[in-house]
């Protein structure tokens, strides 16, 4: 079945209330759109958790500095619903950008701690934009459950500290990275890519997997591992955003692994114009 249209915070609302005075369980994707298998797996196993799905598709203008690719971030609306509709949803919340920021819009949300490295270093305002989103949605559907991917593991991190300090109480599942065959990771933003950048993309997986090789082997030093992705990096010719060995919550980076220390080696590196992200697990 075809998901029904959400356009106004008014018509969320209702929608919303209904559910709840079913006592039915509302599962929530928020998502940028130009959906892929990534964003799908997070619908299914809403469906699993909860009676009913609904996914927001809205391209957040104030998550996007001012020299990053808003204007032309990628858009099939009419392919995302039925995307949506193959993955069980029941509710595709897309607002107009001037319905969620209506003249004299003042209130934002700022996560500090585990916004501070990484992304949030080389994207200012970045996470700011990302919690203000969510939080406003969180508060618009009352959601039971809402599902985020590892594939951003710090807006994940973001998103569970922004959960726990303002008491939302919604059940935040993290779901595991989905990827292509030849291991990379899937992203709205990979279609920005020629066929040679993409090949050369695959370096960021290769590296990380190198990483988690050279840990399974018992090397725990940070710089180690981090060089064991730079060296793929290197080797493909793409630019390091950063390269880094982090504790997988508190995201702080690490010197060395300590024994029984959940970990994650996380890259942000450019092909091309192209900025790409992924992460991977160590240890834990
Ligand atoms: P986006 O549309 O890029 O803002 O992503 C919306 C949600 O889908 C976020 O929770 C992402 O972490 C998640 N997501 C994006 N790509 C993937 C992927 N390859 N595997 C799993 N989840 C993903």
């Amino acid at each position: 079945m075809a998901p029904i249209v959400l356009r106004t915070v008014a018509e969320v609302k209702s929608w919303a209330a209904a559910h709840h005075r079913e006592g039915r369980r509302i599962a929530l994707v928020p998502t940028m759109g130009y959906l892929h298998e990534g964003h799908l797996s997070l619908m299914r196993e809403g469906r699993r958790r909860a009676d009913v799905v609904a996914t927001s598709i809205f391209v957040n203008p104030t998550q996007f500095g001012p020299n990053e690719d808003l204007s032309r971030y990628p858009r099939d609306f009419d392919g995302d619903l039925g995307r949506c509709a193959s993955a069980g949803v029941e509710a595709v919340f897309a607002p107009e950008p001037g319905e969620m920021y209506p003249p004299g819009y003042q209130t934002y949300v700022e996560v500090t701690d585990v916004s501070q490295g990484l992304c949030g270093a080389r994207r200012p305002g970045h996470f700011r934009g990302v919690a203000t989103i969510v939080a406003r949605l969180f508060t618009l559907f009352r959601p039971q459950v809402a599902l985020f991917g590892e594939k951003d593991y710090q807006q994940l991190q973001v998103i569970k500290a922004l959960n726990r300090d303002l008491y939302l109480d919604v059940d935040i599942v993290g779901m595991p990275t989905v990827r292509e065959a030849d291991g990379l990771a899937m992203s709205s933003r990979n279609a920005y890519l020629s066929a040679e950048q993409r090949q050369r993309a695959l370096a960021l997986s290769r590296g990380l997997r190198a990483a988690q090789a050279l840990y399974a082997s018992g090397t725990h030093e940070a710089p180690a591992l981090v060089e064991a992705v730079r060296r793929e990096l290197r080797a493909a010719d793409l630019r390091e955003d950063y390269v880094e060995v982090m504790d997988a919550e508190r995201l702080v980076p690490l010197s060395t692994v300590a024994p029984g220390q959940a970990a994650r080696v996380l890259v942000a590196a450019f092909s091309g114009a192209t900025r790409l992200i992924d992460n991977m697990p160590l240890g834990g």
